[in-house]
């Protein structure tokens, strides 16, 4: 079958590029000889595929460190848009436009990203304005080293797991973590190390595994709250600090370290009352359930011939030839919901934390309920002929698949590279 053009570029449209745009500066003039010297040349600096996850103070911080060295191609995510509060501590988000922007609720990713064209248009640059959940694993699996610009613990703990599935360096920082004057670097080395949770105790650890497979709001609702009620105090100088400690951390990874050191490491930085940075070093945890070997993604069979788009998880399932196949869900999905007040039914084909966040689609009313929730889909399913966009999934997603029964059951991993097309 030939591939399908005009469902290719709405495949794309999830995320948006702006590398074709035209570059607002000239790039002749740009001057890396001050850099050759270092650590981040040019050859190296220059081939490297970044992933910034959060564009607030502390992402502001990192995407412009990287779009300063030339990074070769930096994709940012984030699901929020730009409000006033962010100005005190977000370099990019200062432009004589942010009024603005602010009316128009622009995504801080798709501002962050026109940014970045302006300050070195070199860099190609990428926005998804979503969660990482919804992001599409496919786009992970093709970058060089992951930053985590995260407010929460239970959204560090999803990509955590995602970049452990990958093997992909994740550098974390956290900012006001004791106060507004403290903050921390962790470098999780891959699949052979320490994940985020990890370093959690067994409590907390079970809590925000709870929370991750069935939990009841998004992750950001909770520190939204946070936040409003003035919890969280954050400054634009310890963001500059960890910002910077993250991209030499995290580069130097990628450039220099021995890939395969199995420890993670932590850099607990203080600014007051003395000045002081900590390293602490840690292993994998023998408790954290989130390192199966199954779970990893070694090997991807890219289908070239479809997009998600336009293939069903039964003709999927077809392909791979094989006996009693299933999909696995990385997140159990609703599937089918009703209305406690108008008594209307419809079937989301959702993550069901983003459901639980929704609205009856009749009435509006909040009180809505789940009739249907999946974890995974068997070969006899009537939801095995939808395509995989009406099931919900984000394009440029990587699918789990169990092929074949009982003892021979082993797990693979497909994707839809066209999805991808773009990047
Ligand atoms: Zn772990
Ligand atoms: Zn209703």
């Amino acid at each position: 079958m030939k591939p399908k053009r005009n469902r290719q570029r709405e495949a794309d449209k999830s995320v948006a590029e702006l590398s074709s745009q035209a570059p607002l500066a000239s790039s002749a003039v740009r001057d890396y000889s001050r850099l050759e010297a270092t650590a981040f040349r040019r050859d190296r600096t220059a081939r490297l595929r970044t992933l910034v996850v959060g564009a607030g103070a502390l992402g502001n911080e990192v995407i412009k460190n990287l779009a300063l060295l030339g990074v070769g191609r930096l994709c940012i995510v984030d699901r929020d848009h730009v409000e006033p509060s962010n100005l005190s501590r977000s370099v990019l988000f200062c432009t004589s436009d942010i009024e603005y922007h602010i009316s128009q609720k622009t995504p801080k990713a798709e501002l962050v990203a026109k940014r970045v064209k302006e300050i070195n248009p070199e860099v190609n640059v990428e926005c998804f304005t979503g969660e990482i959940a919804d992001f599409g694993l496919g786009r992970l699996r093709r970058s060089d080293i992951v930053f985590s610009c995260l407010d929460n613990e239970l959204a560090r703990a999803e990509l955590s797991w995602a970049c452990n599935r990958l093997n992909k360096p994740l550098v974390d920082g956290g900012l006001g973590l004791i106060n507004s004057s403290s903050g921390l670097v962790s470098l999780l080395p891959g699949s052979h190390g320490p994940c985020y949770l990890c370093r959690k105790g067994t409590e907390r650890r079970r809590q925000l595994l709870e929370e991750l497979y069935g939990r009841d709001d998004p992750c950001w609702v909770e520190a939204r709250r946070q936040e409003e009620q003035g919890l969280v105090s954050t400054t634009p100088l310890m963001a500059s600090l960890i910002g910077a400690l993250q991209v030499e951390i995290g580069l130097r990874h990628c450039f220099e370290s021995d890939q395969e050191c199995g420890k993670g490491r932590s850099y607990r930085l203080e600014t007051h009352p003395q000045p002081d940075l900590e390293l602490l070093e840690f292993a994998r945890s023998p408790n954290c359930p989130l390192h199966q070997p199954e779970s990893y993604i070694q090997q991807v069979i890219e289908i070239t011939e479809h997009v998600w788009r336009d293939w069903t998880p039964a003709e999927l399932f077809r392909e791979l030839g094989e006996s009693a196949c299933h999909l696995s869900f990385d997140w159990p999905r609703t599937m089918g919901a009703c209305c406690r007040d108008c008594h209307s039914e419809w079937q989301p084909m959702t993550r069901r934390a983003r459901f639980r966040n929704s609205s009856c689609p009749q009435c509006g009313s909040r009180d809505v309920a789940e009739v249907e929730v999946l974890k995974g889909l068997p070969a006899d399913s009537p939801w095995a002929s939808h395509t995989f966009a009406q099931l919900g999934f984000p394009a440029g997603n990587i699918y789990e698949i169990a092929v074949g029964g009982g003892q021979m059951m082993r797990r693979v991993h497909v994707e839809f590279t066209k999805d991808l097309e773009s990047t």
